[in-house]
């Protein structure tokens, strides 16, 4: 009987320790993918001219420097585009209006995620 309860804690503190590996390794996985995206969603934001700079003539909210570059969200605000991607590692929203910079797209998600399709039961039986 004590032989059977310390092997169930054995398996119990594996798959204890199975579970804890697989949670930080899909943290992890998720923090990269949210990263990858920041970096996509960057990357397809328009730059901002020499001329919106100048008329802009404001400094990076985040950084709080002088833009001779910029991008430009969806909400038209202006920021560094690296400042802007640190920002999207944290926030998902804008630092001035709170407008979300940009949803996870669903697409990502789905091909990393892919729920099995139901496994049909053939028996083939011959
Ligand atoms: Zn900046
Ligand atoms: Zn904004």
């Amino acid at each position: 009987m004590f032989e059977s309860g310390s092997a169930i804690r054995a398996v119990m503190m594996c798959i204890h320790a199975y579970f804890n590996i697989w949670c930080d390794a899909k943290a992890g996985w998720s923090v990269f993918m949210k990263r990858r995206t920041a970096v996509n969603k960057i990357e397809s934001l328009p730059e901002a001219d020499k001329e919106q700079l100048r008329l802009l003539d404001d400094v990076c909210a985040i950084c709080y420097q002088e833009m001779q570059s910029a991008k430009i969200t969806k909400c038209k605000h202006f920021f560094h585009g690296v400042c802007l991607r640190k920002w999207l590692y944290v926030q998902d929203r804008c630092p001035l209006c709170h407008e979300i910079l940009y949803g996870i797209e669903s697409d990502t998600i789905k091909e990393n995620n892919q729920p099995a399709p139901p496994e049909e039961n053939h028996h083939d039986s011959e």
